[in-house]
């Protein structure tokens, strides 16, 4: 069976080589006549793979000495009622800049436990931008600045971050994670569940600086301290130990890529090609992003009617395009192109945009 153009916004597209050495290894890993996903995570197979998938994005991302990375369950979205938990005391704020849906979530949980307010927004832009850098507000008594670096609904993506030195920056970065090169230590915490860049869903990955854990209170259920999992290496209790195993794989194949920089590159070249196809339509593609906004890893458009949208996401659905729907509270359509989607998928997408621009033109 031939695979489709997968354009999914997550879970989303994986690499081929790493489905097919996943899949090479499923019943056998590496001679142990059990899958990998029967072992035991205490066991020295399991842990040499949990390791090494630590190890290894530390490698990509650079990620200082000074930082844990945990692996964790409950998606991007448990770590937006254990941020406030952990970090947002009394006497204190969470200063949330809002960017769209996901980050009106992460302020909607942090409201449940503390004080919080909005330091930036581009709700009034119907979160088709960025805010200003210089337009962001701070306070005095911010716990964290918190920020979604791509908005995969929306389309947009912060291209730099507001950088200062009196403050804790926590990200949301499930949907850009590994597509860029980043500055680690402007940040106090990176999350990001795995579904987009890393891997299938089931594991978030957690990146933060060990001088936050004093700040916590004593009081948090076990499971929902950060320290628990920093103290037992993300293995208090049971890993999801199939979803790491397929992370380590996803960071091997990264890494034979070349690492960040070729990614970023290869991730540019797509992000060039579909843009470009959106603005040379003439007003046929729409890009619902504004340009400096744009995100690369969501691309965001509509079409020049409902009807019109409708027959193309039908006409790519039997071209072997999956996943060019736009998101439920938007509408519209957006091509997912995470670091898996291969240039070459990208290049049939356009091609494809391209005919049915001149079949249907109005
Ligand atoms: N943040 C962002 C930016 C997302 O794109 C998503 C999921 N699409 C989430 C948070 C929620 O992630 P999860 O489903 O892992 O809780």
């Amino acid at each position: 069976m031939e695979r489709r153009y997968n354009f999914n916004a997550g879970p989303s597209a994986l690499p081929q080589d790493v489905l097919s050495h996943a899949q090479s290894e499923l019943l056998n890993y590496q001679q142990q006549g059990m899958s990998i996903m029967e072992f035991s995570h205490r066991s020295k197979e399991y842990q040499r793979i949990h390791d090494g998938a630590n190890e290894l994005l530390r490698e990509l991302l650079e990620i200082p000495d000074d930082y844990e990375v945990l692996f964790l369950q409950g998606g991007a979205s448990l770590q937006f009622s254990m941020i406030p938990m952990n970090f947002l005391h009394q006497g204190y704020t969470g200063n949330y800049l809002l960017t769209g849906s996901w980050s009106q979530k992460a302020l909607t949980e942090a409201q449940k436990i503390g004080e919080t307010y909005i330091g930036g927004s581009s709700k009034e832009a119907d979160f088709k931008r960025i805010p200003d850098l210089n337009a962001l507000k701070f306070g005095e008594n911010d716990a964290y600045v918190h920020l979604t670096s791509n908005n995969t609904i929306h389309g947009t993506q912060w291209k730099s971050f507001p950088q200062r030195k009196e403050s804790t920056f926590i990200a949301d970065m499930s949907s850009d994670i590994l597509s860029r090169s980043l500055p680690i230590d402007q940040f106090g915490l990176i999350y990001a569940g795995a579904q987009k860049n890393l891997g299938p869903a089931g594991v978030t990955v957690v990146i933060l600086k060990k001088d936050l854990l004093s700040e916590i209170p004593d009081n948090l259920p076990t499971m929902l301290d950060y320290r628990t999992h920093v103290n037992k290496k993300s293995l208090y209790n049971t890993p999801p130990s199939f979803a790491i195993y397929m992370l380590s794989l996803v960071l091997e194949w990264t890494k034979k890529k070349g690492g960040l920089k070729e990614i970023e590159k290869i991730n540019a070249e797509k992000t060039k090609l579909l843009y470009t196809t959106i603005d040379g339509s003439k007003g046929f593609y729409s890009g619902t992003a504004e340009t400096e906004s744009r995100s690369s890893m969501n691309v965001t458009f509509t079409l020049p009617s409902k009807e019109l949208e409708d027959l193309f996401l039908k006409e790519a659905e039997e071209e072997g395009f999956v996943g060019l729907k736009g998101h439920r509270s938007v509408g519209g359509c957006r091509a997912s192109i995470y670091n898996a989607v291969p240039l070459d998928s990208v290049r049939a997408l356009s091609d494809f945009m391209h005919t049915f621009h001149h079949k249907h033109n109005i």
